[in-house]
């Protein structure tokens, strides 16, 4: 089954439950795409509030499926967590961000770059010697790189994740919690990790001109990532009110599709050159 997603997109729907015969053949087939360079980033725009100058961009992945087209992340993200798969991809994921980065720097770009990581990245240990690695091969700055986690992907593991997160914020990389407020209720863990930036979650920021529970929510999530001493970002910002409110709650940065929908990477660079003063 596919569902239509806007801009002629169709996008796959494979069934990831279970162990049918579906399933099993796009996971052998999803190890050769991360080998083989199926996998792409798009890229959406962060900008900072009021300003809304670009800061950086989410790296999010798509497989260039050679049967089934183009894949957004629910269609294969889901299988490749369940597997030891997770690692190669996530890594392949960090490698091509950063050297996207490293271009941009190249060419007076100076953008910071976030990547999603999932729970089993953050109970292995490797993570934070494969982004040690990597942000040397491509030389840059770990300030540059930003890693997003769900407050569910922390708290499988609590102990470990911790411990790795101790090391990347130790490199200097900048971690933020990827939808906010829309999991478990962790504020006792919040202030024990070396953590960055709140990601306030889509589906508050979505209504807050209509919902006032929710433009509520959005309100104290801000205030108690300051009084933390987070920056905070809201995500799903689609209308320039829901861009003002925030801006007058003082969130820090908004993405969304206000500014951009995820784009490739050339179309990500002429959006930046055209939204630049
Ligand atoms: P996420 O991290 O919460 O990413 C934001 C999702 O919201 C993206 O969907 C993005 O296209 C969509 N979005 C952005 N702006 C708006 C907006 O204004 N309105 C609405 N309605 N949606 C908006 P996408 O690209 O389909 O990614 C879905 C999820 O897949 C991501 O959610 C993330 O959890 C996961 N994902 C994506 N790339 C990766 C990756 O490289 N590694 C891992 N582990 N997960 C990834
Ligand atoms: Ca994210
Ligand atoms: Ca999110
Ligand atoms: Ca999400």
């Amino acid at each position: 089954a596919a569902k239509g997603r806007g801009l002629g997109v169709c996008r796959y729907a494979p069934d990831l439950d279970g162990h049918s015969a579906e399933r099993l053949r796009l996971l052998g087939e999803l190890r050769r795409a991360v080998d083989e360079g199926e996998l792409v980033l798009h890229y959406q725009p962060k900008v900072s509030l009021p300003g809304e100058r670009v800061e950086g961009a989410e790296a999010l992945v798509r497989w260039q499926h050679p049967r089934h087209g183009l894949l957004f992340p629910d269609a294969f993200i889901p299988l490749a967590e369940r597997t030891a798969l997770i690692r190669p991809l996530t890594r392949w994921v960090v490698d091509a961000a950063l050297r996207q980065c490293r271009s941009w720097l190249d060419s007076g770009r100076v953008l910071r770059v976030a990547v999603n990581v999932s729970a089993r990245n953050l109970s292995d240990d490797r993570l934070a010697d494969d982004v040690a690695e990597l942000l040397q091969r491509w030389g840059v700055p770990a300030s540059c790189l930003e890693l997003e986690m769900t407050e569910s992907a922390i708290l499988a593991d609590p102990a470990r994740a911790r411990a790795v997160l101790e090391r990347l914020a130790a490199l200097g990389v900048v971690l933020s919690v990827d939808d906010f407020g829309a999991g478990y209720t962790s504020l006792g863990h919040l202030k024990n990790l070396p953590v960055h930036v709140l990601k306030v979650d889509r589906s508050f920021v979505a209504a807050m001109g209509t919902d006032r529970s929710d433009a509520l929510i959005v309100r104290s999530i801000v205030e108690l990532g300051h009084n933390l001493g987070l920056r905070t970002v809201a995500e799903g910002v689609e209308d320039r009110d829901t861009a003002e409110r925030l801006a007058a709650l003082g969130c820090d940065e908004g993405q969304g599709y206000l500014w951009s929908r995820p784009l490739p990477a050339a179309q990500f660079e002429r959006w930046v050159d055209a939204a630049r003063p």
